[in-house]
């Protein structure tokens, strides 16, 4: 018997039939002799309507208030599982993060997971129950409801994998697995065995969305064995055959992963750039320019400076495009006050590509043929990050898809490597 946390998302939960279809699924794996938690998202398109709701009334609505409006959407989701299960004849029973509970910060919006009582869902399992947890969603140390970030809902499911010590952690979601890039953008991509820990860390900070980055945060700190699958396969799927499916989150690299040099390309259209001209070039001026934009909790991503010429140089950074706003109007502020600089400027219409693979620490030529696949189709690179196993360029947004397209061709990733399948 093992311990099985399986988490299912938007689409999986999307209507009433996939719910029967998610329970017919959870009942196979119960049956098997498994102990089995569930950790359910809103169904598809439920958060996005809560939180326009929110936005018809205020602007900036109150995150303390959004979290409560979020946070039910996946409430209604346990309910429903839940029901579906005893529909079935399987014992379940569902709880909200709070009656868990699972703790969190206080940080509305994008609180971080401390603790999860395991105790409550423990007694379940040994009575035979199947135990259906929300995802997002969790409970600061004074009662406030709070959720985890857009796509929290993977990182709920590994926390509680984790709390429990669970043999495995199942991601169910609208694709097979992890591919080597958005198959919506690039149908030739194709779907990864496995996977190392560092590149699905990177591939997520780097925007794959298919995991949310603390979830693989989680699943590296606590060694969760982490597993990506679909959750529209037939449910009644032989269960040996389903649990050798998808990608598997390996933590080391074994002789037999695929060899490829470049593993996977991610891409994202959440950042924007801001620059400031004529900087003038002295000790300190990156950080006069850029703790008071650390001050304001915005995080920067990339930054550049240039050589200097004539004293002064250009000075660039990116940031999250939701504090876009708010990191321009705190450097004007700079500016004026600290800073004998020229004009600051920002553009939002900027995307970030980026090529990822653990193959990089051992191969050279990997930036020159980026470099060369992004010219030949005129793109202009605007900036340029590199760390031991991933690449990324900062690009006009309206290259995003051919980039990802012509890279992912470029690097070979539409065909299986030597000796894969
Ligand atoms: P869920 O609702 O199950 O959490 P998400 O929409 O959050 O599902 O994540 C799954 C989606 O992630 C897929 O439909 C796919 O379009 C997208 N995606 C982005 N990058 C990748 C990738 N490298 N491999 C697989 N899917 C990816
Ligand atoms: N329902 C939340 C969202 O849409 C969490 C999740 O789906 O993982 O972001
Ligand atoms: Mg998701």
């Amino acid at each position: 018997m093992s311990l099985i946390v399986h988490k299912y998302g938007g689409t999986s939960m999307g209507s009433v039939e996939r719910i029967q279809n998610v329970a017919r699924r959870v009942a196979k794996w119960h049956k098997a002799g498994h102990q089995i938690v569930v950790v359910p998202s809103a169904m598809s398109g439920e958060t996005n309507r809560l939180l326009a709701l929110a936005k018809e009334l205020h602007a900036q609505p109150d995150p303390r208030e959004l979290d409560m409006i979020a946070a039910t959407g996946e409430q209604v989701s346990v309910g429903l599982l839940a029901i579906a299960l005893k529909a079935i004849g399987v014992d379940a029973v569902s709880y909200a993060g709070w009656q868990v509970p699972v703790r969190t910060d206080r940080a509305y919006t994008k609180a971080r997971i401390s603790s999860i009582d395991d105790a409550r869902v423990r007694a379940d399992l040994d009575a035979g129950r199947v135990v259906v947890i929300t995802g997002f969603q969790g409970v600061d140390d004074v009662g406030n409801i709070t959720t985890l970030g857009r796509g929290g809902s993977d990182t709920s499911a590994v926390a509680v994998a984790a709390a429990l010590h669970a043999d495995e952690c199942l991601i169910y979601t609208d694709v097979d697995g992890v591919y080597t890039t958005d198959p919506r953008i690039v149908p030739e991509a194709r779907r990864l065995e496995r996977v190392t820990f560092e590149e699905m860390l990177e591939m997520a900070s780097l925007g794959s969305k298919v995991l949310q980055i603390r979830s693989v945060e989680f699943a590296g700190k606590y060694k969760v064995k982490t597993r990506v699958l679909s959750s529209l396969t037939p449910p009644d799927i032989a269960l040996d055959i389903e649990a050798e499916s998808g990608t598997l989150i390996t933590f080391e690299e074994d002789e037999s992963m695929e060899q490829a040099v470049i593993s996977g390309i991610a891409f994202n259209r959440d950042e924007a750039k801001i620059t400031v001209a004529n900087v003038p070039d002295r000790p300190g001026i990156a950080f006069q320019i850029l703790g008071p934009i650390a001050e304001a909790n915005i995080d920067v991503d990339m930054i550049i400076q240039n050589q200097s010429m004539n004293g002064t140089t250009d000075f660039s950074f990116t940031v999250h495009r939701n504090e876009y706003q708010k990191a321009l109007e705190v450097l004007n502020n700079t500016v004026k006050q600290h800073i004998a600089a020229g004009a600051v400027t920002g553009d939002p219409k900027i995307c970030k590509v980026s090529a990822v693979g653990i193959g990089m620490r051992s191969h050279v030529g990997i930036a020159s043929l980026m470099f060369r696949t992004l010219s030949e189709e005129g793109i202009n690179i605007q900036m340029i990050s590199t760390s031991e196993i991933k690449i990324s360029v900062v690009l006009e947004d309206k290259y995003m898809e051919l980039a990802v397209r012509a890279l992912h061709k470029a690097f070979g990733l539409d065909q299986a490597p030597n000796g894969a399948q």
